[in-house]
C-alpha cells in the first residue's frame, strides 16, 4: 500500500490554497464543500474565487506567498506553478507537521487527492497512488454512471435511524447487522433509490417494527462452492453470501484471494482437508456446522469447486436437515469445468468425444474399486478428480482393461489461477511425466482424444512439454 486512505473532517479548520487559477478554484470548491475555514493566498483570483471571497465563504489575501503564512493550517494545498514557492511551502508544512498537497507534484506531497464518486454522505474515492490518474478516472466514470444517485438518499436514511435502530437492538450486535442487510436490500431501499426519501423512511421504520415482532432469529447455513481457485469465477450469490456470514468454515482449496472477499469481521475457520491431513473429521464439521446455528449464526461452508462434486457437501446437508436447520446450497464451477476450459480441453466434442465421466482417484481403505471396465470407451472423456498419488495405478488399469496406451492424458495442476501449470502426454507417459514436472495437488487429469485439442486451444500461460 503507497498511501494510507482516510477522510478527514475540515469542519470550520484553517486551510490554506496557494494559487488563484482554475486548478486553486477547483480544490477551493472541495474544500468548501468539506466545510473548511479558508485562506487564499493569490495577487490575483478568478471569477469564480472573487465570488466566494464576496460571499465571505473564504478570506483572501491578495499577494504572493510568503514565507509563515502556512502557520497555524491544518492542510495547505499549493496550485502555482512557481516550483521555488512551491518547494518552500512543501519544506515549510513537512517541518510544521501540516499536511501538504502541490498539485502535480506528487514528489511534494504528503498527501493525495483522490477522484471522487460523491453520494454523499456516502463518498467513494479512487486513487492509483499517482501511477495512472487516467486510469483512476476512467473507473471514476464507470461507477459514477454505475451507481444510483438514490445512494445517497439510502445512507442519509441510515444515518437518520441509526440511534433509534441501535436503541430497538442493544447489544444484540448480530441482530442489528441482519436488520440493516434485510432493510437496505428491501422496500425502504428501493424507494429511496426512487428518489422517495419520506416513503423510503415510512418502510424503514415499519420494517423495524416488524424487526422487533420477530425477534428471535435463527441460524442457517449456506452451503457455497467457491469455484476452482479463480475469485473472477465466483457467482453472485456466492458473493452475496460472503458478505453476509458471521462464520466462515472452509478448506485448503480455497484460495486466499477468494477468503479476502469474505466479510471482514467474520470469524474464519480452516476444517481441512487434504488427502492425508484432514484438519477436523467429516462428522465433526457437520456436528459444527449444527452447533453454530443453533447459536443463531449465518454460517458460510465456503467449499472449493462445487459443493455437490467430490464435495460430502450432501453428507453436510443431512445432519442440517435432520436437526431442522434452514440451508441453502450454492453451486460453484467445478474444478473440471475450470481446468477444461482454461487448458482448452473441451470436456465433449462432436469429432473426440459424446460423453464424459467424473471419478474419483482417491482411495480409502474400504471403498469400492472404480468400474474400470466401464472405463475404457474411446468416445468418452475420463476426468479423474484427486488422482496425482493414483496415477500410475489408474493408468496402468485402464491399459490393462483396453483402452489405448497412447490415449492422450493431460493434468492440470491449480487450474484457473496464474499458477496453472498442464503437462500433457499419453496414459502411458503420464505417469512419469507427473514426476518429472513436480505436479502437486490441487491437480485434475483428463483422459481421451479431446487432449489433443490442448495445444491448439490453450489460451492460458505456456503449456509445460
Ligand atoms: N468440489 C470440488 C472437488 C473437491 S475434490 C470441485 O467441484 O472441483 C478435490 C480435487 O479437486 C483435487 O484433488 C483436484 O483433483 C480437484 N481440484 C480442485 N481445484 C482444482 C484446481 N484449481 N485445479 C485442478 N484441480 C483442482
Amino acid at each position: 500500500m503507497e498511501y494510507f486512505p482516510v477522510f478527514i473532517d475540515l469542519k470550520n479548520q484553517p486551510c490554506l490554497v496557494v494559487g488563484g487559477g482554475e486548478v486553486a478554484q477547483r480544490k477551493v470548491g472541495l474544500l468548501l464543500a468539506a466545510g473548511a475555514k479558508l485562506t487564499i493566498v493569490a495577487p490575483q483570483l478568478t471569477d469564480g474565487l472573487q465570488e466566494q471571497v464576496h460571499n465571505h465563504r473564504a478570506t483572501h489575501i491578495a499577494r504572493d506567498w510568503q514565507a509563515g503564512d502556512t502557520a497555524g493550517m491544518r492542510l495547505v494545498i499549493a496550485a502555482t506553478d512557481n516550483s521555488q514557492v512551491n518547494t518552500a511551502i512543501h519544506a515549510e508544512c513537512e517541518a510544521a507537521g501540516i499536511l501538504v498537497n502541490v498539485v502535480d507534484h506528487p514528489e511534494l506531497c504528503r498527501f493525495i487527492v483522490p477522484s471522487i464518486v460523491d453520494r454523499s454522505p456516502l463518498m467513494i474515492a479512487i486513487s492509483s497512488g499517482g501511477q495512472a490518474p487516467v486510469l483512476a478516472r476512467h473507473l471514476r466514470a464507470r461507477i459514477e454512471a454505475w451507481l444510483p444517485h438514490g445512494y445517497g438518499v439510502l445512507a442519509r436514511l441510515a444515518g437518520q435511524f441509526r440511534d433509534q435502530v441501535k436503541a430497538r437492538f442493544g447489544d444484540r450486535e448480530r441482530e442489528r447487522r441482519r436488520f440493516w442487510e434485510n432493510a437496505l436490500e428491501g422496500a425502504a431501499a428501493e424507494k429511496a433509490l426512487a428518489g422517495d426519501e419520506r416513503g423510503a423512511a415510512e418502510a424503514l421504520a415499519a420494517e423495524l417494527e416488524q424487526a422487533q415482532a420477530n425477534q428471535l432469529q435463527q441460524g442457517a447455513v449456506y452451503l457455497v462452492g467457491a469455484g476452482p481457485g479463480n475469485p473472477d469465477l465466483l457467482t453472485f450469490r456466492a458473493l452475496r453470501l460472503m458478505q453476509k456470514a458471521d462464520v466462515v468454515l472452509y478448506d485448503n482449496l480455497v484460495s486466499p484471494a477468494i477468503l479476502n472477499l469474505v466479510r471482514r469481521d467474520a470469524k474464519r475457520r480452516y476444517v481441512g482437508k487434504k488427502a492425508s491431513d484432514h484438519a477436523l473429521p467429516q462428522e465433526e464439521i457437520n456436528k459444527l456446522l449444527v452447533k453454530l446455528a443453533q447459536e443463531g449464526k449465518t454460517v458460510l461452508r465456503l467449499k472449493g469447486g462445487d459443493p455437490f462434486i467430490f464435495g460430502r457437501g450432501g453428507e453436510e446437508i443431512d445432519e442440517l436437515a435432520q436437526n431442522g436447520i434452514p440451508f441453502e446450497v450454492v453451486p460453484g464451477i467445478t474444478s473440471a469445468a475450470g481446468a477444461s476450459c482454461y487448458a482448452g480441453i473441451p470436456l465433449t466434442h462432436r469429432d473426440y468425444a459424446q460423453s464424459v465421466t467424473f471419478v474419483t482417484g482417491h482411495r480409502q481403505a474400504g471403498e469400492t474399486e472404480l468400474d474400470w471396465a466401464r472405463l475404457t470407451s474411446p468416445t468418452e472423456t475420463l476426468v479423474i478428480y484427486m488422482g496425482i498419488k493414483e496415477a500410475p495405478r489408474i493408468c496402468e488399469r485402464l491399459i490393462a482393461y483396453g483402452r489405448a496406451a497412447d490415449t492422450p492424458a493431460a493434468i492440470i495442476e491449480k487450474a484457473t489461477t496464474p499458477e496453472q501449470k498442464t503437462v500433457a502426454g499419453t496414459l502411458a507417459t503420464l505417469p512419469a511425466l507427473i514426476e518429472q514436472h513436480h505436479v502437486k495437488p490441487p491437480a485434475l487429469i483428463i483422459i481421451g482424444n479431446v487432449v489433443k485439442l490442448h495445444e491448439k486451444l490453450d489460451w492460458h500461460g505456456v503449456p509445460v512439454k
